[in-house]
């Protein structure tokens, strides 16, 4: 998938996925956050602090520097948890996006005690592998090193009794494995309700991984 052109088309793709995320109730509130490095640069934008997805506008966001994790510009009061982000993109320098969200059921099966286990091809092929990490406090260190440490071999990262971070080359990219963790999270539930809480996708079906950097 093509680079964005410009910081605007950034924005606007970041303002697509908070519009649909909040319209799928994989968050509420002022709850999660996304961000995006800007194209050709050495800084990243990220939503501010108490902005609501589904009314984003291009003023909401905030530019930080990738190397100091000083703000540059824009929104000056950047999301509590812009070092989730900024830990992550340090330690992943083949991703553009990350899709920060509050998806009920993912929450609801790690905290159950089960892993997360992709059902179908869609999930399995986006998802790969999913990795997930103890609750820390929102906006702490802990948190934001917790995440990049478990970003360096997944591009899903369940983050207990908190939500997940979601990682991609593009912003719909990050996007679509957030959807699919949450899809693999409602088919993982009612595995387990059915009983069957190993249900997976067939292991011999798994189409080969051409590298790690699947984004
Ligand atoms: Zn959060």
């Amino acid at each position: 998938m093509r680079e964005p052109r410009d910081r605007r088309e950034v924005y606007d793709r970041l303002i697509e996925v908070g519009t649909d995320a909040a319209r799928r109730g994989l968050v509420s509130a002022s709850g999660g956050n996304l961000s995006a490095r800007i194209p050709g640069g050495e800084t990243f934008v990220v939503t501010g602090t108490g902005t609501w997805l589904d009314h984003l506008e291009p003023d909401d966001f905030c530019e930080i520097d990738l190397t100091t994790g000083v703000v540059v510009g824009g929104n000056p009061a950047p999301s509590s948890e812009f070092k989730l982000h900024l830990r992550t993109y340090q330690v992943r320098l083949d991703i553009r996006s990350i899709v920060h969200l509050h998806p009920q059921t993912a929450v609801l099966v790690d905290a159950l005690g089960y892993e997360i286990r992709p059902l179908t091809l869609d999930q399995v092929s986006y998802l790969r592998k999913i990795n997930r990490i103890d609750f820390f406090p929102n906006a702490s260190d802990e948190l934001a090193d917790a995440a990049a440490e478990a970003s360096r071999d997944s591009n899903a990262i369940v983050m207990a009794n908190h939500g997940c971070s979601c990682l991609g080359d593009s912003v719909p990219m990050a996007y679509r494995r957030a959807l699919n963790l949450e899809d693999a999270a409602q088919a993982s539930y009612r595995a387990i309700l059915a009983g069957q809480p190993g249900l997976c996708f067939p292991p011999q079906h798994v189409p080969p991984l051409h590298g790690f950097a699947v984004v």
